[in-house]
């Protein structure tokens, strides 16, 4: 299977890209408007699936990315695409550009252990970043999609945790960087939305996987599925009573459009996750169950403000974007898995990273 292979044709009909000029509007072969879009961040694991998925749709992109955690090979089956671009830009430093309709902001280092490494490029991203990028959205008057996190609930007292939540958060750990570096862009997002007006979307994205999770990204659905693949011991931090929901990036991409397409004046915050619940040793059970693997489970000191619950409640996106998970768990990690089989296939020496 080629790993880059698109994973989205099926939502489109089969078609070439023929923009015609019409009445100063692009239009697709779609019939529909192209769009000019820049994703921030598009070189990475949800970014790279969004950027196949708009082009697909007919949009025009323009991918931004320093690529710290992310990488051009995410991206090499687009790189051909008349509609593409990809260019290196870190977004502390501001970019220029015209007519753009839509800006989705993806850039920042997700998984803790890459945060963690780099905890003060991540706080200046979140926050310098995202004021460069609301600055070229509010020249453009075009619509800003900002990606936060269910990060933004901390080690949250309330269960399942609506956006209405405050959360619990430690405003100087080693999580903070992510943390309050996402509540401060969150906290931007509004103020050039009140002040400036600007048309601001913010999701709250819960645990997403899928192929193109960076193999050294330490998150646990890679590290579980390589370690079983590669027949090591799966490492449980702490006693694996500790919650995540898992949700499968194709849900993610569909809800990101569905925000997009909302009025302006509707600018969330709205949770985008999977509210199946489990453990961290359900969910080992589970990678051994679908790998077929014979790994064992050791048990690994938990790292500092782990959260121990976590779980969206989606009421308000079903409600505003009609809008639910749609992939279960097992066949989401069936595509994850033949992602990572593929890998190792070319590769069979790709290591995890451990705190
Ligand atoms: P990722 O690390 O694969 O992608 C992030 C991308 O941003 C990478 O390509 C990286 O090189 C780029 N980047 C980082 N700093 C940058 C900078 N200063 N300038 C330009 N590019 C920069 O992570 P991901 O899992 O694809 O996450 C994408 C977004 O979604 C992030 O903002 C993350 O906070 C958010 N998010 C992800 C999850 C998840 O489970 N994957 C959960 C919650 C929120
Ligand atoms: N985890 C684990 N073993 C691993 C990697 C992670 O037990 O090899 C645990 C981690 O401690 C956390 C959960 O799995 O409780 C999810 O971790 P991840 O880094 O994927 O994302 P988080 O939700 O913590 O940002």
């Amino acid at each position: 299977m080629d790993k880059n292979k698109t994973s989205y044709s099926h939502f489109f009909p089969k078609h070439s890209f023929h923009p015609c000029f019409y009445s100063y509007i692009w239009t697709n072969q779609n019939g529909g408007i192209m769009k000019h879009v820049i994703i921030a961040g598009g070189a990475g694991f949800i970014g790279s699936h969004l950027c196949e998925y708009l082009l697909h749709k007919g949009d025009r992109v323009i991918c931004l990315d320093n690529f710290r955690t992310g990488h051009p090979k995410n991206v090499s089956a687009l790189t051909n695409h008349p509609y593409f671009k990809l260019v290196e830009h870190d977004i502390t430093m501001p970019y220029m550009i015209k007519g753009i309709d839509e800006i989705y902001n993806l850039a920042c280092p997700a998984s803790p252990i890459h945060y963690q490494d780099s905890p003060i490029e991540t706080t200046k991203t979140s926050v310098i970043g995202t004021l460069n990028l609301l600055e070229l959205a509010r020249e453009n008057h075009c619509r800003f999609l900002q990606a936060s996190t269910s990060e933004v609930y901390g080690d949250p007292e309330v269960h399942p945790q609506p956006e209405s939540y405050w959360g619990h958060v430690n405003p100087n750990g080693i999580r903070s960087c992510y943390d309050v570096g996402k509540r401060c862009a969150e906290s931007l997002c509004m103020d050039y939305h009140r002040r400036y007006g600007v048309a601001v979307k913010i999701i709250r994205i819960f645990n997403t996987y899928g192929p193109r999770m960076a193999c050294d990204d330490g998150r646990v659905v890679s590290n579980f599925i390589l370690q079983a693949l590669q027949g090591k011991d799966l490492t449980i931090y702490g006693n694996g009573m500790q919650t995540r929901s898992f949700q499968y990036v194709d849900d993610l991409i569909q809800g990101m459009e569905r925000i997009m397409s909302t009025p302006d004046s509707f600018t969330g915050p709205v949770n985008l996750g999977n509210p199946e619940e489990h453990t961290i040793l359900e969910f080992a059970e589970r990678i051994l169950e679908l790998t077929g693997s014979r790994s064992r489970m050791v048990f690994r000191p938990l790292p500092a403000d782990d959260p121990k619950r976590r779980n969206p409640d989606i009421t308000l996106a079903r409600q505003a974007l009609d809008w639910h998970p749609r992939i279960s768990l097992r066949e989401g990690l069936q595509q994850t898995i033949a992602y990572y089989r593929n890998l190792l296939a070319e590769s069979p020496s790709q290591n995890i990273s451990r705190p």
